[in-house]
């Protein structure tokens, strides 16, 4: 396992650790294991639709060159699939029949009922009725693919609840269940297994990009939520030093900007939180970054400085989503348009931006907020 200097770690109840032990050798053995690699890469492509395309912008933001990384036309429409294809796979081998999973906007669960659909496996996803109400068609899609959503109505009712009720759900049904979470967070090996599943998105793209470009880029700019879309396009580009990495979290949602050191969900990283350590309520306009936590390798790669971290609001979000679909004809989700929001004012001309997912889930959100009228 990589090493997050003092982040990380297994803050979990005695009855998980056997199961942690069994995730992380299985996930050892499968790394070792050509065909682990050749399932997860038949899937990729006859499944998923890999590679992603990468596609110049030029109208965005005129005087610079900004590439997209497509995660939006994958299967399912965003990342979340890269990472939901390879514990199913993981799950597999481990014997497991029962998945369960959390899910803030719906595409994680949407991804996790997509593989339960494809490998057989019974499936229940833990959503927050505010996010339910939110995101009522993905609900719809998790239950024509045969999963069962169980809502969370306590607390914000968000990501932060319905992550802790599937983390119970497991204690209680360890046996048989394997836990698909959908970002790198939670106790080890989760962020560590979850990174390397989404690092396809960084070595195509930089492949893509030396193709296209004949040069890395000045800077890769991607949307920080849990972190999984921005750690995977991050690992193509870690070691190239004088490529600028630059995470974006939402300006109420900011657990690396303006967070502190503390343990959530099994983990040690930068949380949201007051004085005390009480793990304080995110806001964002976009589901999928309303998180107070983040994986605890971008608290890592934050202090060592080999990623710089910024914020974007929910009016500079509104704003890239209106200028993509006018100026490109892409619609992006809501939570890459922070990230886009970012790029087009860094002092950088070649750019490289994760565009983590499409936009057809915050149709409604952002109509009501461009116009009034349509509320
Ligand atoms: C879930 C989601 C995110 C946030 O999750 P990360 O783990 O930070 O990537 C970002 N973009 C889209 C499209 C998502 O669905």
């Amino acid at each position: 396992m990589r090493d997050f200097g003092d982040y990380g770690g297994r803050y979990v109840p005695e009855t998980l650790i056997p199961a942690l032990d069994e995730l992380e050798r299985a996930w050892e053995e499968a790394q070792a294991d050509d065909a682990f690699h050749a399932e997860l890469h038949a899937l990729a492509t006859t499944y998923v639709g890999r590679p992603s395309p990468l596609t110049l912008i030029e109208r965005f933001a005129p005087g610079k060159k900004i590439y997209l990384k497509r995660e939006d036309l994958n299967h399912t429409g965003a990342h979340k699939i890269n990472n939901a294809v390879g514990q199913a796979v993981l799950a597999k081998r481990l014997g497991k029949q029962r998945i369960v999973a959390e899910t803030g906007a719906g595409q994680h669960g949407v991804a996790t009922a997509t593989v339960c659909a494809r490998f057989g496996f019974e499936c229940v996803v833990y959503m927050g009725v505010e996010d339910m109400r939110r995101q009522r068609p993905n609900v719809e899609r998790m239950r024509l693919l045969g999963a069962e959503v169980r809502s969370v109505d306590f607390g914000t009712k968000t990501l932060k609840e319905a992550t802790s009720e599937a983390i119970r759900d497991w204690i209680t049904n360890v046996e048989t269940t394997h836990y698909l979470i959908g970002s790198c967070v939670g106790p080890a090996p989760y962020p560590e297994l979850v990174a390397e599943l989404q690092s396809v998105i960084g070595r195509e793209a930089r492949e893509q990009f030396l193709a296209a470009a004949d040069a890395l880029p000045e800077a890769v700019v991607a949307c920080v939520g849990g972190g999984s879309n921005a750690i995977g396009l991050f690992r193509g580009f870690v070691d190239d030093v004088g490529v600028r990495l630059v995470g974006v979290e939402a300006a109420g949602a900011a657990s690396l900007a303006s967070g502190r050191v503390g343990v959530l969900h099994g983990a040690r990283s930068s949380i949201l939180a007051d004085e005390d350590g009480q793990v304080a309520d995110a806001h964002s306009i976009s589901a999928g970054l309303d998180y107070p936590g983040v994986g605890p390798e971008h608290a890592f790669l934050r202090d060592t400085g080999r990623a710089e971290y910024r914020t974007a609001t929910d009016e500079d979000a509104i704003a890239a989503f209106a200028d993509l679909a006018r100026t490109e004809g892409i619609i992006p989700a809501l939570e890459p348009a922070h990230a886009l929001a970012r790029a087009r004012d860094l002092d950088a001309e070649l750019i490289l931006v994760g565009l983590s997912g499409r936009g057809d889930k915050d149709l409604a959100e952002v109509l009501d907020r461009l116009d009034p009228a349509n509320a």
